[in-house]
């Protein structure tokens, strides 16, 4: 059974073929970024190796579609012989506000409630639904499974999702912690159950989603019982341009040293703070700043630090939260690749049982791995997280179940 998974943002539009008998192979994927924009192009890989690169004439979700529907069948780098192979679509949709707490099949209700949460998710609710809208009109009759971003946290007692505001502005205006990255700290999670060879529902986890955007999640026997991300991925951690937790008196102040309303302080606060802010080398990329630390830029080092202080204040506050933890994983781009921030993350962390194997830490690889040492009482994982995977199992159950 081939499932296709579409990611559909702002200006680009992600997809992954998988050919879900063939366990979970990607015949293809790729993207078509700059949608709208001058210069829109295509970046297409099959499972023979083949790449196609170029510019392509799209102007919205709909051409995007089209033209990814046109590479999978096409005659030479093409992967299928008939679009009719595909029997369903996973779509990431990033807010399904309170009443979407799982994957489901979309419907007319489904996009009802993803309009209705256009107002907390400006940014990418439009283009996802918009994403979907495109694969009904390509793909008539195909099943659209959507896949939330918060589902995963629904889980969250009220305790950890209210905020310390007036209680109607949740009942009236929804205003609350949803959390972010469902998909990833759901997968992460259970594949961290796996490599302890223990079940979801026999171990506290909690899972450190370290890439550009960052959040941190608790999981309690398979339950997420609290992330860092809140009302808008803005909260939580440091992240590549993004402010993470701050006081929010900081917001008028800046609004005012800055001569800025409130989208543009919100703008200042997602696009142009976090390492970008704090490293001032021009560049979110952990990579460059680590390159500067080395070279001697303090600011560079203060950088990093601060990034990595507050992951381990997160870890610290959730083993209160979990009453205890089991494993904490680390994933995506920074949790997967950066030795010296797992480090750095764990330093000092002894006496609450973590003990890190520094020559373990230091291989790279891109399989799921324990760093711990074998007596450490809290084990260490680092597991690549794959989104598109686990929004194609999840279409695949649920087209099944169906
Ligand atoms: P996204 O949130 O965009 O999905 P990723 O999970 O792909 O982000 O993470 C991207 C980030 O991972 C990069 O901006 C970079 O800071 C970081 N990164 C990737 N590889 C390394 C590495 N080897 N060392 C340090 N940081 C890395």
């Amino acid at each position: 059974m081939i499932v296709l998974v579409i990611n559909a943002g702002s200006s680009s539009v992600k997809f992954t073929c998988f050919d879900m008998a063939a366990g979970r192979k990607v015949l293809a994927s790729g993207l078509i970024e700059r949608i709208g924009i001058d210069g829109t192009s295509m970046k297409y890989t099959n499972h023979r190796g083949e790449v196609i690169k170029g510019e392509v004439p799209v102007k919205d979700a709909k051409d995007a579609v089209k033209v990814i529907s046109e590479r999978l069948v096409d005659p030479k780098a093409g992967v299928l012989k008939s679009l009719s192979e595909v029997k369903a679509i996973g779509h990431r949709v990033v807010h399904g506000g309170e009443s979407i707490t799982a994957p489901v099949i979309v419907n007319d209700q489904v996009k009802a409630t993803i309009r209705e949460c256009f107002a907390i998710a400006p940014l990418h609710n439009p283009p996802n639904l918009a994403g979907i809208e495109a694969c009904e009109a390509v793909f008539p009759g195909v099943a659209n499974a959507a896949v939330f971003d918060t589902a995963f946290h629904a889980t969250m007692p009220p305790h950890a999702f209210l905020y310390g505001i007036p209680y109607d502005l949740y009942t009236e205006h929804k205003i609350r912690r949803y959390g972010f990255h469902g998909t990833s700290h759901a997968y992460v999670s259970r594949q961290a159950a796996e490599l302890l060879g223990k079940k979801p529902a026999d171990i506290k986890v909690i899972v450190c989603h370290l890439g550009n955007g960052g959040s941190i999640s608790a999981v309690d026997r398979g339950k997420c019982v609290d992330t860092s991300m809140g009302l808008t991925p803005l909260e939580g951690l440091i992240m590549g341009t993004r402010s993470g937790d701050m006081d929010p008196a900081i917001v008028w102040n800046i609004m005012r040293i800055k001569g800025l309303d409130g989208p543009g302080v919100d703008n200042f606060l997602n696009k142009k703070s976090g390492l970008l802010g704090l490293a001032g080398i021009n560049s979110s990329d952990l990579r460059d700043i680590e390159a500067g630390h080395q070279a001697g830029n303090k600011q560079c080092t203060q950088a990093i630090e601060t990034y990595a202080y507050r992951v381990k204040k997160y870890i610290g506050s959730y083993i209160a939260a979990l009453g205890g933890v089991d494993v904490v994983a680390f994933t995506a781009g920074v949790g997967e690749n950066s030795a010296s921030t797992r480090a750095l993350v764990l330093k000092g962390l002894q006496g609450l049982g973590f003990k890190l194997d520094s020559a373990k830490n230091d291989v790279r690889s891109a399989e799921p791995r324990l760093v711990s040492t074998p007596d450490s009482p809290v084990k260490i994982a680092v597991i690549p997280t794959d989104e598109e995977q686990e929004i194609a199992g999840q279409t695949f159950d649920l087209v099944n179940k169906k």
